[in-house]
């Protein structure tokens, strides 16, 4: 069974104390039993506090996105070395904010992966449509170019550490969520995408989150569902409660997962 991870991406926002104090919360909130990976993507400022901060815990760090190259004349860029050394675990690559407003592309995200496998920090590869995209049946076309560029040149043994996210541009931070079916339907695309270019064992294993207005009221009915394995959270994990609410749906989903499934096989 794929464990769900949840991630926080707290985007331009909180300075260090804040994000320390957010983290300090949502550790006592969530404690230390939950059944599903937890991940917190703060600033680039806030790294290093924040790591401190979730020491002992089992919530892990990630970057909001990386530069390819190590180090250099790259003015205003952070390397995968850099991120690892500020205790992350993770790193977001190719959010659609940066492919819409920072020139990210299908190549650019590429070369990130790659840069960040190579000093063991896992991608959380995010991909999605746009609503105009969706409107004219270009849905599966975006979402394959997102995935096949994205994961390019890599080994099975290099997916099985990268997460996608499947995060339709026209939900981000818009209040209107996919339904639970259409996520399935593409996070299944997704699936099958990668079954063709690696093996159905390889992809039965990859976590896919869906993105887009995830709230402690929508998040179970899409845990719900046999593919979405997880969320990656913008507005409702910038406080503690709302996040926490969330972790915790997927947590007791799990739980009722794990019940059902036990009296089903015992
Ligand atoms: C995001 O930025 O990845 C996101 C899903 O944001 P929100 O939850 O606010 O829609």
């Amino acid at each position: 069974m794929r464990t769900p991870i949840i991630a926080g991406n707290w985007k331009l926002n909180k300075t260090i104390s804040e994000a320390v104090t957010l983290t300090t919360a949502l550790k006592a909130l969530i404690a230390d039993d939950t059944d599903v990976g937890v991940i917190v993507a703060p600033p680039f400022t806030a790294l290093s506090a924040v790591s401190d901060a979730i020491a002992g815990s089992n919530i892990h760090l990630a970057a909001q996105d990386v530069y390819w190259e190590d180090s250099g004349a790259f003015t205003g860029e952070i390397s995968a070395p850099m991120l690892k050394d500020a205790g992350c675990d993770y790193v977001i690559i190719g959010h659609s904010e940066r492919r819409q407003y920072f020139g990210e592309t299908n190549d650019s995200v590429n070369q990130k992966v790659k840069a960040a496998l190579a000093y063991n920090l896992k991608p959380i590869i995010c991909v999605g449509e746009q609503l105009e995209e969706r409107e004219v049946g270009q849905t599966e076309a975006v979402i394959e170019s997102h995935i096949t560029g994205g994961v390019a040149g890599l080994s099975a043994a290099d997916l099985s550490s990268c997460v996608i996210a499947y995060e339709p541009v026209w939900a981000i931070g818009t209040g209107k969520t996919a339904t639970p079916a259409q996520a399935q339907e593409v996070h299944n695309f997704i699936r099958g995408l990668l079954t063709k270019a690696y093996s159905a064992e390889v992809a039965s294993q990859i976590c896919i989150q869906y993105g887009g207005s995830v709230k402690p009221e929508n998040a179970a009915e899409l845990m719900a569902q046999p593919d979405v394995d997880g969320a990656l959270v913008g507005g409702a994990s910038l406080e503690a409660e709302s996040f926490a609410k969330i972790v915790l749906s997927f947590n007791h989903q799990l739980d009722s997962v794990i019940n059902v499934k036990a009296r089903v096989d015992g």
